[in-house]
């Protein structure tokens, strides 16, 4: 199902080999629709307006009407930004006589044989001094495939395909060359190319990590599924910008949030301190913003285990979300999930009311959940939350599988929710 919005969504997909430059991509879009950057050392008169701020690689971007905020609340959609991967070590450069391989350290869940026999590229953010000894940074991206995690052959190891094993420091190193002894030469290439005019003179450090080339892509035979690397979650975070312009309502806000995959737990996590002190300074006294919340509703955006045909008994009977079948309610007992039975009710009251099809995953009882960062805001600001997602195959490996029609529906849900008249209508019981 080719369409604007999936073409789209491929090439954010492939510009955003990092969350730094998904952050920065997002934020671009922002500004050319009018938004305003807020930056976060500064005085803010806020008013009537759209707003972004940035913090690492977490964004939030508003529509905000102070006068309204404690009749409408604050419609709020969550995502994050970042995504498993292999990281570069700051000693990176292993010098054997005849390879020269990349220390790398394992960023998050990585599912990690699929990183074998791939055309890896390094991407990310990079801390030097220039010709005038400034300290700068910047994003590089050598888009070329510098590297490769080589499988070890059948015959070397017999047992590959019945209980193969990976050791992360020994295993995984990709190979760079046979006679690459300079690094830092290679950082400083990516650095011209982004900044012409700025060349580098001594790389400092950096937070840079190894990505698939192989550029997302429709599969099947009816193009009826999406390919890509970091669908987990970028396609929530692009599907979230896409419906707060496309809504273009009064008090909607959507917060993108780094490091979901390693706990969330830092300055710019959704554990962190960055919604809270914005949210503090957007809505005014303790007294609004408190009522604000009150009548305030966050979709936590993040994707789903679609039933898998081959291991059907991985899910629950009753609960196995297909692909193309639209947006996952995520629900736990435990609260891996904050959806509750009127966040749930509501929001399939939404879709109800907008011919959007909806479907509702529950883990096995005997199985461990997964969590995502609806739990986490939803106890850092006491805001009623639920947690949604699109159903995918291949979670955390290096190229995952979505549905070709699903981006449509949950942007369609997503403007849904934010063009909701007044507050929210989470009922409060008889
Ligand atoms: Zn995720």
């Amino acid at each position: 199902m080719s369409s604007q919005l999936n073409q789209d969504l491929l090439n954010f997909l492939k510009a955003s080999p990092t969350p730094h430059h998904a952050t920065q991509n997002l934020a671009q879009k922002l500004t050319s629709e009018g938004f305003d950057q807020l930056a976060e050392e500064s005085t803010w008169s806020i008013g009537k307006g759209r707003y972004f701020i940035i913090r690492g690689a977490s964004i939030i971007a508003v529509n905000l009407n102070p006068d309204s905020l404690t009749d409408t609340g604050l419609k709020m959609v969550g995502a994050h930004t970042d995504s498993p991967c292999l990281k570069v070590k700051p000693n990176p450069l292993i010098e054997g006589t005849d390879y020269q391989q990349i220390g790398v350290e394992v960023y998050g869940g990585v599912l990690l044989n699929p990183w074998f026999d791939r055309d890896l590229s390094l991407a990310g953010k990079v801390t030097y001094l220039n010709h005038a000894s400034e300290l700068r940074s910047t994003l590089i991206d050598l888009e070329a495939a510098v590297a490769v995690i080589p499988s070890l052959a059948i015959h070397l190891d017999r047992e590959a395909n019945a209980k193969r094993s990976i050791n992360p420091q020994t295993d995984l190193p990709p190979i760079v060359g046979q006679s690459f002894s300079d690094f830092d030469e290679l950082i400083k290439q990516g650095i011209k190319r982004q900044r012409p005019d700025a060349p580098a003179d001594q790389v400092l450090a950096f937070d840079l990590s190894f990505y698939d080339i192989n550029p997302p892509a429709y599969v099947g035979i009816h193009q009826e599924f999406i390919a890509s690397a970091r669908l987990d979650n970028l396609l929530s975070c692009f599907l979230a910008v896409e419906a707060l312009l496309g809504a273009s309502a009064e008090n909607t806000l959507i917060v993108l949030n780094d490091h979901e995959e390693v706990g969330s737990a830092s300055a710019v996590g959704a554990d962190g301190s960055f919604l809270r002190d914005v949210l503090e300074r957007l809505l005014g006294s303790p007294e609004t913003r408190i009522r604000t919340l009150a009548k305030s509703l966050l979709i936590s955006t993040d994707n789903a285990h679609g039933l898998h045909p081959n291991f059907t008994s991985k899910h629950d009977p009753l609960h196995g979300p297909l692909l193309n079948q639209g947006p996952v309610i995520k629900v736990n007992a435990n609260q891996r999930y904050a959806t509750d039975g009127d966040t749930h009710g509501f929001f399939k009251s939404l879709c109800q009311a907008h011919d959007i099809p909806h479907q509702v995953f529950v883990t096995r009882s005997d199985m461990g959940c997964g969590s995502t960062i609806g739990p986490i805001t939803a106890s850092k600001l006491g805001v009623k939350t639920l947690d949604v997602g699109l159903p995918t195959f291949g979670m955390h490996s290096i190229r995952e599988l979505g549905g070709a029609k699903d981006p449509d529906y949950l942007q369609k849900a997503l403007t849904a929710f934010f063009k909701v008249d007044g507050g929210i209508q989470v009922p409060a019981g008889d």
